[in-house]
């Protein structure tokens, strides 16, 4: 089949790759003139490598990946630095990180070249029949897959967008320029309205990342200062970490998920992918991993499918990645919603509930969560 992309984020990166490993004929079309991500880091756990593996880039990723976090102590702490929590290292043992950048590009390196045309904005057709219209030239495919993004002008176009939702609070995130030593400890710090997190690149850099709850469109003159502001007296090596880290490498984003899961992926020969489909708060560290899981699923799916056969291939995956993701988008919201828990009583209750959970609960959590349901072909 003829399969046009739109967007060359993570989804649609391994959406691609997949297909075309399985001969389709595929055309990434991407906005940027450089189809490179920003400059922070990315956690992708177990479900995420079963899907990559089902497509055969899964150890592509790991010789650009680091899985350091499975031998550390790992969970939640205080901003003393106490422990409220150690996860179980069965609930790590797969955990990877990655920086953005080295993902994008081993995942580009898979791809035929040629493959992606940067520079290219793209327009679906509102109907949903497979036609993609960058500038004023317009092309037939087989089939198109909108993995745009969060504020994915496409979902809207064709007449899905419910709106986004502000999470009630903005995160900075950044990657150390040196390797820091985090003295065998990652995760993240719980304070009131606030969290952060450390997490080991492979190189021994560190990706951070910092919350605050504030309303939506606050500005920093400095952001830098301003995230090392907000964590002065958070414990080691929060600090160095901060300053470990060039000012120009800090960025920040107001977090916002869909305001509700859609009714369906799929219009006529459209579907949409990746956060264009379930935009979720970073949470449980699952965005980009549901991306992976949609396009390994849509790939499985469309093996061997004859055309008169798309329609229902296309139902298949609409039903099926909705049903995962949509519980997934209300457990990261959720999981949000306790760890941003600002007042003085919901922040102690919630420390305590932390320090009595059982390290089998979550490890019980934690495996639900990170396998992928691989659809069943008939
Ligand atoms: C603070 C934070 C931390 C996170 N941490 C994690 C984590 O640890 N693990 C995890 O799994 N997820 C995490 N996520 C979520 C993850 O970043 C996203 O889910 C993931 O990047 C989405 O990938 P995507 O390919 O769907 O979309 P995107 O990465 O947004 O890519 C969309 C692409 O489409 C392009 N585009 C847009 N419009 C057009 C158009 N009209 N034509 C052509 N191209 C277009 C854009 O330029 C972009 O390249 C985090 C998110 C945040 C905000």
């Amino acid at each position: 089949m003829r399969i046009a992309v739109i967007g060359a984020g993570v989804g649609g990166l391994v959406a691609a790759a997949g297909l075309q490993a399985d001969d389709h004929e595929v055309t990434v079309f991407e906005r940027r003139a450089s189809p490179s991500p920003d400059g922070a880091g990315l956690t992708l756990f177990s479900n995420a490598f079963e899907a990559l593996d089902m497509l055969g880039l899964g150890d592509a990723v790991r010789a650009v990946s680091s899985d350091a976090i499975a031998t550390m102590r790992a969970g939640q702490r205080h901003p003393s630095g106490s422990w409220l929590v150690t996860v179980p290292p069965s609930a790590v043992a797969s955990l990877r990180s990655v920086h953005r950048v080295e993902l994008h590009r081993a995942l580009s390196g898979q791809l035929r070249d040629g493959t992606i045309r940067a520079g290219a904005a793209a327009r679906v057709a509102s109907g949903g029949s497979p036609s993609v219209t960058v500038g004023t030239r317009t092309e037939q495919f087989d089939l198109v897959v909108v993995a745009d993004g969060a504020r994915s002008a496409n979902r809207a176009a064709l007449g899905m967008d419910p709106g986004l939702r502000y999470a009630g609070y903005t995160a900075w995130r950044g990657v150390t320029s040196e390797p820091v030593d985090i003295n065998g400890e990652a995760g993240e710090t719980w304070g009131r309205g606030q969290l952060f997190g450390i997490v080991p690149l492979p190189d021994g850099r560190v990706y951070w990342f910092g919350t605050l709850n504030t309303a939506p469109g606050t500005t920093f003159a400095d952001e830098h200062e301003a995230v090392t502001r907000h964590f002065a007296g958070w414990h080691a090596p929060i600090h160095h970490c901060l300053a470990a880290t060039h000012p120009a490498a800090v960025i920040r984003h107001d977090i916002y998920d869909l305001a509700r899961p859609l009714d369906t992926l799929a219009r006529g020969r459209t579907v949409l992918l990746g956060d264009a489909a379930h935009a979720m708060t970073p949470n449980l560290g699952q965005g980009a991993g549901q991306g992976i899981e949609d396009a390994a699923t849509l790939a499985l799916l469309l093996r061997d499918t004859r055309p008169s056969e798309l329609g229902a291939a296309l139902a298949r995956y609409s039903t099926l990645r909705q049903k995962r993701t949509r519980a997934i988008m209300q457990r990261s919201r959720m999981a949000g919603r306790v760890a941003q828990a600002s007042g003085p009583v919901a922040a102690a209750l919630r420390n305590t509930a932390l320090r009595l959970t059982p390290g089998r609960v979550l490890g019980a959590v934690s495996q639900r969560l990170h396998s992928w349901p691989r659809p069943i072909l008939h």
